[in-house]
């Protein structure tokens, strides 16, 4: 996926502000968080988005969903956290690489 903008920050082409790595899952500062906190997981593998997974791909979505309170605390969320992940045109996704939104801390906007 070469012309994907996610895959091209997994692999170090293009900057980011790395807050964790494994072997499955990237995780970067947002360019223009919403809230004091705002970082960004995404699988290493190349999904376009929800409505792209096969079943091959559900141990790792699973992972995924399981490092989201590991990976909160490690911004010092501690009282909770809020994650988003957009789908498609209609959900308002704007990179074609699945990732999950994990948001919080100070200036948390409403919601909806
Ligand atoms: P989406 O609307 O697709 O759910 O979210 C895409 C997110 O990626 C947005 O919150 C946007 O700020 C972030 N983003 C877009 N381009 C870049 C970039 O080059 N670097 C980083 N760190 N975040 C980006
Ligand atoms: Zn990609």
């Amino acid at each position: 996926m070469s012309d994907c903008l996610f895959c091209k920050i997994i692999a170090g082409d293009i900057p980011s502000v790395s807050v964790y790595e494994d072997d499955q899952i990237f995780v970067f500062k947002d360019i223009s968080p919403v809230a004091d906190i705002h970082i960004l997981a995404v699988p290493k593998k190349h999904i376009k988005s929800l409505d792209e997974q096969t079943e091959a791909d559900a141990a790792l979505l699973g992972y995924m969903m399981g490092k989201l309170p590991e990976l909160a605390q490690s911004q010092g969320l501690e009282d909770g956290f809020r994650t988003i992940i957009n789908t498609g045109p209609g959900g308002g996704q704007e990179v074609d690489h699945l990732h999950i939104h994990i948001i919080g801390g100070d200036n948390l906007p409403g919601f909806g």
